[in-house]
C-alpha cells in the first residue's frame, strides 16, 4: 500500500492510498484528527415519541441519543454516496446542478445510495435520474473517506450506452466535455475535481488503479 499526502493544485490536503492491499494494514493508518462538523441528534424517540436524552453508553464508550422511556438508542452512521465518471468518445459527461448545495456548478451524476441497491446500481440510477443517461458500469475507481462530513463516496467509471441524454429535474444542463473543456473553476465538489484529475491522468496509460482517498476538513468550510 502506498500512501502519500498531496496538496497539488487542490485547495485542500487529502491523503491518498493505492488499494493494492486493503487488508489489515488499512486500520493501522494514522489518520489526522478531525474536528466534527456533522453531528446529528435525535430530539424525539422514533419508537415511543418521548424526548431523547444524550447519554453516555458505558458498553460503547460513547455518548448516544437514548430514550429514557423505552431504552431505544438512535445510531447515526456515515452515508454512502455514489457518483459516475461517464466516458463517451473521449469526453466525460457532466451535469449542471439545478439544486443546492452548489446550484449552477457542474458535477458528476451521483447521489445518496438508496436502500436495497448496490453501489453500482445507485450510480447507474443517479445517472439516469440526473442526466437521462443510460450507462454501463466498468469498475469501481475511487473510494473517498469523508469522516468530518459523515460520508463515504464511491466513484465508478462507466460508459455511455446511448447519446440520447437530457437533464432531469435536478439538473439545468447535461453535456459531454473533453479534458480541455472541463470547467475546473465551476465544479461542484472536491470529490468531482479529484476524480476527474485522476481519470484524465490515468487515461494516458489506460490503467485505472482503484484508489482510497481520505478527504480532510477544509480550512474554511
Ligand atoms: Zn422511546
Amino acid at each position: 500500500m502506498q500512501q502519500f499526502r498531496r496538496t497539488a493544485d487542490d485547495d485542500h490536503d487529502y491523503t491518498e492510498t493505492y488499494v493494492t492491499n486493503i487488508g489489515h494494514r488499512a486500520f493501522r493508518m494514522e489518520f489526522p484528527k478531525h474536528k466534527v462538523l456533522y453531528d446529528p441528534h435525535a430530539l424525539f424517540c422514533e419508537r415511543c415519541g418521548a424526548r431523547m436524552e444524550r447519554r453516555f453508553i458505558p458498553e460503547e464508550g460513547k455518548e448516544r441519543d437514548a430514550c429514557p422511556s423505552c431504552g431505544y438508542i438512535r445510531y447515526f452512521n456515515p452515508t454512502p454516496i455514489v457518483v459516475a465518471i461517464i466516458e463517451h468518445k473521449g469526453k466525460v459527461l457532466l451535469a449542471k446542478r439545478a439544486i443546492d448545495p452548489r446550484k449552477g456548478f457542474w458535477t458528476l451524476p451521483g447521489g445518496f445510495q438508496e436502500l436495497h441497491e448496490t453501489l453500482a446500481e445507485g450510480a447507474a440510477r443517479e445517472s439516469w435520474e440526473e442526466a437521462g443517461a443510460k450507462i454501463s458500469i466498468q469498475q469501481l475507481y475511487i473510494a473517498y473517506d469523508i469522516p468530518f462530513a459523515g460520508q463515504a463516496t464511491f466513484a465508478f467509471i462507466a460508459h455511455l450506452e446511448s447519446e440520447d441524454f437530457s437533464p432531469g429535474p435536478e439538473s439545468l444542463d447535461v453535456r459531454l466535455f473533453t479534458e480541455e473543456e472541463i470547467p475546473w473553476d465551476e465544479l461542484s465538489f472536491r470529490t468531482v475535481s479529484i476524480a476527474l484529475r485522476h481519470f484524465f491522468a490515468d487515461r494516458k496509460t489506460g490503467i485505472f488503479p482503484v484508489r482510497s482517498i481520505l478527504l480532510e476538513q477544509p480550512e474554511n468550510p
